[in-house]
This record gives structure tokens, C-alpha cells and sequence, in this order.
């Protein structure tokens, strides 16, 4: 130990010895090697000064630059706050893209601002033209109209569409209003969100980190007249295969002399995107429309025979598992209690408040089968339930034909809801007559042959459509559904065909046990056909949001 102590003193007097050495030897050329050293720690880091510069400056640096990117003034009355993009000035580059991420402290896989692509449709005159975009801040934002507890308003002065994260419950129905694909679901906060403008820094005189971070200065802030908007958005003037922009009237100005005008097309026409298939959505509405079809049967055996009980049992549990489906579609299904509040405008919150009107009844209806008390008002509830599942479905029919999405248009969701209301009413009916009776009806058996058909000629048109032009937003989901989704569609196509045709009429050659258990394979395989078809109908949905961004 006290060898180790001697020899750390010796260092350290040698040490010192040096540096005075080296110290005097500086100063003796007229350099002081402690004055320096103090100097230094007297500077600023290059941190501090740069801090030191911005404190001295009451705005930014580059104010001046981006005071010329935003408005100096509020809008006035019929007016708002709109981005507007120098299409000639857009090289792609994706800085607002990144300034947005940072700024947001958005999570890995979510974008607010998007750089999408068009290029020519001339061959000899080839151009590529960026596009970047965002929330277009509607006139009209889906988003609003469609939240089933009022996530979203429209600021009444600056025409901003806000997000009002703590009153989202990530129902995702804003996903579907929104036609460019604009809210963002988070898993990680069962939430949606998107762009604000950065109306915060609006507020403050700074310009939007996207608008701010551009080096070509594309992206401004700009004041639009609404009425002008409503009268371009009706004329179909917005951007060249971007979503149709009579639905919501967005306020983006796109402008630039060079590519704007030429024969331009989306660069992702030709490319094909599986769309999310919510199958929550795909059991709450198959199940609660079989259901209802389930109890028509029961009712109307009821009425004709006093029977119907194991329809009824069917009906209900298919019914409370397709509603409880519901549940697991929600971000945060805690906060689902405030459903009602978008009542006024949202057909989301029509259906969950009229769901009770179904299933209430419904269930006093099965129980009427076992509750003397209840056998009174067994008609009564029967057909209640029936008038709620009726007026509950067509809210969710309206669901999506309000989206004015092509594969979702009223003929098609109206045909293929009311088919799976049938198809359950056609397939129960066999299965209660052949519980009840011993042999199938064979009224009941015929109609579900004719009515399968019928669906499947319907499908087989659709399905035709792959041979237009992919533009056809139509044509796109046929080619899905025979391309990435065809295990999908032709075994939706062979579950039918079973269940719809070939059962049916095998059920009426037998009798018995025989019979009842064709008949619930035939009702199983209906409503897994059925099931199936409602997975294609969100996954093979295909309407442009954006150019060339896929959703
Ligand atoms: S672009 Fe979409 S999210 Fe933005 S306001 Fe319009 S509808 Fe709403
Ligand atoms: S509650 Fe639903 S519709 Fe409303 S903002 Fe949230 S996810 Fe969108
Ligand atoms: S305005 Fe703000 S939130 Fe909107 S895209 Fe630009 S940076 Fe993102």
C-alpha cells in the first residue's frame, strides 16, 4: 500500500512539473496556455449560441420568409384557412413529410402528410409530377358528419377541422368518411388522428412545420372563399385521380403551369391494394342481418303454427354475438357510452342507439318461449323486434352508402345486406320445419335455391367488371376479388352453392334426422358464405383516395 502512495505522489509532482514547464515555455512566445483554456470556458458551446441568437429574436430567424407562406390576417366571414401547393415547385422530397412526423410526435407508421405521384399518360411525353397532401380542412369533412361522438369540429373562424383526441373512441368510422384517407388509426392510443393545420403555431404568427420545412416553399397557407370551393368541388374540379371532390368540398388549391393540365394519371393506377378487412364490422353485420332473418322465420312459423322456439334461441344468440362483435371494433370501448352524441348527423350513432330497439325485443321474445308471463306479448315482441332489427340495419346500410364509395353504393349494399336477410329467413325456415315437422318446407327450400342464384348472377356481373379499365373503381374490386382475394371469393361461392343449393334440395329428398341436420349445415354454410362476402366487401373495397397513395 505504501509503495502504491509513493509512486501516485512521484506521477503527480512530475505531472505538474510538465505543465509548468510547457505553461512557462508558451508564455515565454507570449501565448498563455491557463488564460486560454479560461477564455474558452468563458465562450458558448455552439448550442448556446445558437439559443443565444433565437433569444434575441422575439419571431424566428427566417420570419420574415415564412410570414410570406401564411396569411396576415384572420378569414373573413365565407372564408378559411386552406394549404395551397406550387405543384412546379414540389420535387418529392419529403421534408414535410419528416416536419410533420417531428413536430407531431407521430408514432412509426403514421403519416398526417403524404407525398403521392402523377405521371404522364403519354408515352412520347414522359413527366412525373409529386403531389403532397394532407387534410384538405373541407367545407363538408365526412370526418365531422360521420363521428358518432363528435371528435371533430370546424373552427368557425379559421374553417380548421379539428381532432379532439380525448373524445375519440376509435370506432374508425372517420377512416371511411374521410375519401383521402386522412385520420390515422394509433393501436398503441385507440385513437385516430390528424393534421390540425398546426394551428398552434398559426395562432403564434409561425407557419406549419410542413409549410416551414419545405425548401422550395410548394406549401402555403392561403384564404379561400368557401362559396368558391363549393362551386369547383360541384364542377369536379380538385386533381387529377384523386377522390371525388363533390362529397366533401376540400379546400387544398393545387396550382402550377407545367404538369397540372398535361395528360396526367395517378402513378399507382395500375397497382392493387388489399383494403383492411374490420372484421369486427364483418361479424356485427352479418350476424345481427342473419339474425333478423332468423327471426322472421320464427315469427312467421309462430303466427302460422304457435311453434318457432329454436329459430327464436338461434336468432337471439346469433344476434348478441354479432352486437358484442361491436365492442371489439372500438379503440377505447370504455368511452363507447357517448355513442349518442353524434346522433343528429352520424348514421353510426343511429345504429347503436337503435340496436337495443332490435335486440330488447328480440330477447323477450325467446324468453317468451319459457316465461309463461311473457307468452302473451310473444306476437307483440316478435314483431317489434323485427320492426327494430329492420330500421337497425338499414342505419347500417346507411353506414356506408353515405361513404359514396362505388362498391358501397345503396344497390349493392342494400342487395347484398337484404340477401342475407332472406338467405337467414329462407335457410331457418327449413331448418324450424324440419325440426317441427320432420321434412323440410319445401316452399322455403325452393325460394333459398332461387334467391342464391339471384345472388350469385349478381356476383357473377360484378365480378365481370375485371376487364374495364382499373379507373372503374368497380373493375379495381373485381380484380381483387379474382386476384389477391380469390380463395376468399370462390369459397364464398362454394359455401353458397352448398348451403343455398345443393342442400336445400337434397333436404327435401330426405326426412327426419336426416333432414334436420342437412338443414343446419345448409343455414351454418349460408351465413359463413354470407360471412366471407362481408370480408370482401371492406377488403376489395378500392376507390382512389389520393394519387398513387395506397390506404
Ligand atoms: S380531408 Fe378528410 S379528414 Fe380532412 S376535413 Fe376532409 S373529410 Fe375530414
Ligand atoms: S370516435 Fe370514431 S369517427 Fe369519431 S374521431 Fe374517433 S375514430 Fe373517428
Ligand atoms: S400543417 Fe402541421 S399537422 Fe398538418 S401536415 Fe403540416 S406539419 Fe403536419
Amino acid at each position: 500500500m505504501a509503495t502504491g502512495s509513493s509512486r501516485s505522489s512521484n506521477l503527480l509532482v512530475s505531472t505538474m512539473a510538465i505543465v509548468q514547464q510547457n505553461t512557462d515555455d508558451i508564455s515565454g512566445q507570449g501565448f498563455d496556455l491557463v488564460e486560454m483554456l479560461l477564455a474558452e470556458q468563458r465562450d458558448l458551446s455552439a448550442v448556446e449560441r445558437f439559443s443565444q441568437r433565437h433569444d434575441q429574436h422575439a419571431g424566428p430567424l427566417l420570419e420574415p420568409t415564412y410570414l410570406q407562406l401564411i396569411p396576415l390576417t384572420e378569414p373573413g366571414p365565407g372564408e378559411q384557412y386552406a394549404f395551397e401547393v406550387d405543384l412546379d415547385a414540389c420535387s418529392g422530397c419529403k421534408a414535410c413529410v419528416v416536419a410533420c412526423h417531428n413536430m407531431n410526435g407521430l408514432e412509426e407508421a403514421e403519416t398526417w402528410r403524404r407525398v403521392g405521384m402523377l405521371q404522364s399518360s403519354v408515352a412520347t411525353q414522359p413527366a412525373v409530377q409529386h403531389v403532397t397532401t394532407a387534410c384538405h380542412h373541407c367545407v363538408e369533412p365526412g370526418c365531422l358528419q360521420g363521428c358518432p361522438v363528435q371528435a371533430y369540429e370546424k373552427d368557425p373562424v379559421l374553417g380548421i377541422v379539428v381532432h379532439l383526441d380525448d373524445q375519440c373512441i376509435g370506432c374508425k368510422y372517420c377512416t371511411l368518411m374521410c375519401p383521402y384517407d386522412v385520420p390515422k388509426f394509433s393501436e398503441t392510443k385507440g385513437i385516430v388522428r390528424k393534421c390540425d393545420m398546426c394551428r398552434n403555431r398559426l395562432a403564434v404568427g409561425e407557419a406549419p412545420a410542413c409549410v416551414q420545412s419545405c425548401p422550395n416553399g410548394a406549401i402555403k397557407i392561403t384564404i379561400v372563399a368557401q362559396a368558391e370551393v363549393t362551386v369547383q368541388s360541384s364542377a369536379g374540379q380538385f386533381l387529377k385521380d384523386a377522390a371525388n371532390p363533390r362529397i366533401t368540398q376540400p379546400t387544398t388549391r393545387y396550382v402550377g403551369r407545367n404538369r397540372l393540365n398535361a395528360q396526367m394519371q395517378s402513378a399507382g393506377t395500375q397497382e392493387l391494394t388489399v383494403n383492411h378487412a374490420h372484421l369486427p364490422l364483418v361479424a356485427l353485420l352479418t350476424l345481427t342481418q342473419a339474425g333478423l332473418g332468423m327471426l322472421i322465420a320464427s315469427v312467421v312459423t309462430c303466427l302460422l303454427t304457435g311453434g318457432g322456439m329454436v329459430t327464436a334461441v338461434l336468432a337471439t344468440v346469433v344476434t348478441l354475438a354479432g352486437a358484442a362483435a361491436a365492442g371489439a371494433h372500438l379503440g377505447r370501448p370504455l368511452y363507447g357510452f357517448r355513442v349518442f352524441l353524434g346522433l343528429r348527423t352520424s348514421w353510426l350513432s343511429r345504429e347503436a342507439v337503435l340496436m337495443p330497439a332490435f335486440v330488447g325485443p328480440l330477447v323477450g321474445y325467446a324468453a317468451s318461449f319459457f316465461v309463461p308471463l311473457l307468452l302473451p306479448f310473444q306476437t307483440m315482441l316478435g314483431l317489434a323486434a323485427i320492426g327494430g332489427g329492420l330500421v337497425t340495419i338499414f342505419c347500417s346500410a346507411m353506414i356506408y352508402i353515405v361513404t359514396r364509395r362505388p362498391f358501397w353504393q345503396a344497390s349493392l349494399t342494400l342487395g347484398k345486406f337484404g340477401t342475407t336477410i332472406i338467405l337467414g329467413t329462407l335457410a331457418a325456415a327449413n331448418l324450424q320445419s324440419a325440426i317441427s315437422t320432420g321434412t323440410a318446407s319445401s316452399i322455403a327450400s325452393l325460394a333459398l335455391v332461387a334467391v342464391t342464384l339471384v345472388r350469385l348472377v349478381a356476383e357473377y356481373q360484378l365480378l365481370q367488371l375485371h376487364t374495364q379499365e382499373l379507373s372503374n373503381p368497380l373493375a379495381r374490386s373485381a380484380r381483387l376479388m379474382l386476384g389477391p382475394l380469390a380463395p376468399l371469393s370462390w369459397g364464398r361461392i362454394g359455401l353458397w352453392s352448398l348451403g343455398g343449393i345443393l342442400l336445400p334440395l337434397a333436404v327435401l329428398a330426405t326426412g327426419g334426422v336426416v333432414s334436420v341436420v342437412l338443414a343446419s349445415i345448409s343455414l351454418a354454410a349460408v351465413i359463413g358464405a354470407e360471412l366471407l362476402d362481408r370480408v370482401l366487401y371492406f377488403s376489395a373495397e378500392s376507390t382512389p383516395a389520393m394519387p398513387s397513395l395506397p390506404k
